[in-house]
């Protein structure tokens, strides 16, 4: 390129093409791309021709990251699964109601359902007149109850905080298939290495991608997949709604994909031999973990999910109430307090005093959660050192 100094430093000579493809995933770190022509231009925009565009829009490293959580996702299905990047989970959970709702829609949910999940549709959607109605998600005749002619979404999450109750996944598709609906289930808590809710019948997953997909507490992300008829409708909306995932995001979260199911296998152990462990300790009053064969879920966990793997997430409450959760966590030395869950990290969180904050003590029995009950996200540490840990904080108590 001829010119002045400027304008050479702006028209650098075109960066490589390979014709072999990298192994690494590359990082498309751009707002725009250029065309040929004018009309190539028209054509990208107007879908006549496949191509990018704008970031926004469409990203080759985002796309790559969709791509390979629905490839996870929809391992076991005959029908096409395909996948839209979102910059967060909350970012792919609004956009997907956002497009299964209009003004006068119903939604059945979980009354144990994420904070944010419920502060979207008790605020936000319920100002555009889309109304919901909060049941007892693992009780399906409640969950009957509950449909209206103009329910358009039967919403679950495979694995609730804090109890850790598991969603009856093929008679939750079953009754959306009867009333017309869209089932949709956020799988966060499970990922796709301990059970894929499209192999049980159910239409629409979302993922809050900065829990275990991405695995490092690195990078914040989320992901839907589904058929492309039903993707085809989520991904016009996201691109109005302009929360697609970031490329440098996308190639972290990618990157934490290629160790998912080897992290998930250990993640899951481990949370096992902390989950048996803590029943055994006599300042414990209470452990809820579906691999244990006292919860309550147990059964159905073990139908629904693969062999030996039940999450990682295991809510432990000592005995001596509110007091003694907080003090548990404060006496810890391995594992952290911190938010988030499903990284390399064991953390804990005091349940009543954090995500769970606006509840009274009547309200968390209620909820059937107890004001000492504590969160924790077994980490890929040594299972004994998390389990050691945890015993001494409790024997300081
Ligand atoms: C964290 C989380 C979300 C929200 O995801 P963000 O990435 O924080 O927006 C949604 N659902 C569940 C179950 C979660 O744990």
């Amino acid at each position: 390129m001829s010119g002045g100094e400027n304008t050479r430093a702006v028209h650098t000579p075109a960066a490589p093409v390979p014709a072999q493809t990298p192994l690494g995933l590359p990082v498309y770190r751009t707002a725009a791309f250029s065309f040929s022509t004018a009309q190539e231009y028209a054509e990208v925009l107007g879908g006549e021709r496949p191509g990018y565009s704008y970031s926004r829009v469409d990203n080759p490293t985002a796309d790559a990251f969709a791509a390979a959580v629905a490839a996870l996702e929809g391992a076991g299905l005959d029908g096409e699964v395909v996948g839209q990047p979102f910059a967060s989970g909350m970012a792919a959970i609004s956009t997907v109601l956002l497009s299964l709702t209009s003004s006068g829609a119903h939604v059945v949910a979980p009354r144990q359902i994420y904070g944010g999940t419920y502060a979207l549709l008790t605020t936000v959607l319920a100002r555009f007149g889309v109304q919901t109605t909060f049941v007892d998600g693992t009780d399906l005749e409640a969950v009957r109850s509950a449909v209206r002619p103009e329910t358009t979404v039967i919403y679950a999450e495979t694995l609730a905080n804090p109890t850790m109750s598991v969603a009856d996944l093929p008679g939750l598709a079953a009754l959306a298939r009867e009333a017309g609906a869209t089932s949709v289930v956020d799988s966060t808590f499970a990922s796709p290495a301990v059970c894929r809710p499209l192999e049980h019948g159910i239409d629409l997953v979302v993922h809050s991608a900065t829990k275990y997909l991405g695995g490092h507490s690195d990078a914040t992300g989320g992901v839907a997949v589904a058929s492309p008829k039903l993707m085809a409708a989520v991904r016009h909306d996201r691109i109005d709604l302009g929360g697609i995932l970031a490329p440098d995001e996308a190639f972290l979260l990618h990157r934490g994909l290629a160790t998912l199911p080897l992290r998930v296998e250990r993640h899951c152990s481990s949370a096992l031999v902390v989950a048996s462990g803590l029943l055994e300790h006599p300042g414990v009053q209470r452990v809820d973990h579906p691999g244990l064969p006292t919860h309550r879920d147990h059964a159905l966990a073990t139908k629904l999910f693969d062999a030996g793997r039940y999450g990682a997430i295991v809510t432990a409450t000592p005995r001596g109430g509110r007091e003694a959760g907080m003090a548990l966590c404060d006496r810890l030395r391995l594992v952290g307090i911190a938010t988030s869950l499903g990284g390399t990290h064991s953390v804990v969180g005091h349940i009543g005093s954090t995500t769970h904050r606006q509840l009274s003590d009547e309200a968390l029995a209620g909820a059937d959660i107890d004001p000492g009950a504590v969160r924790i996200s077994v980490g890929l540490e040594d299972p004994e050192d998390i389990l050691a840990d945890l015993v001494q904080a409790l024997d300081s108590l």
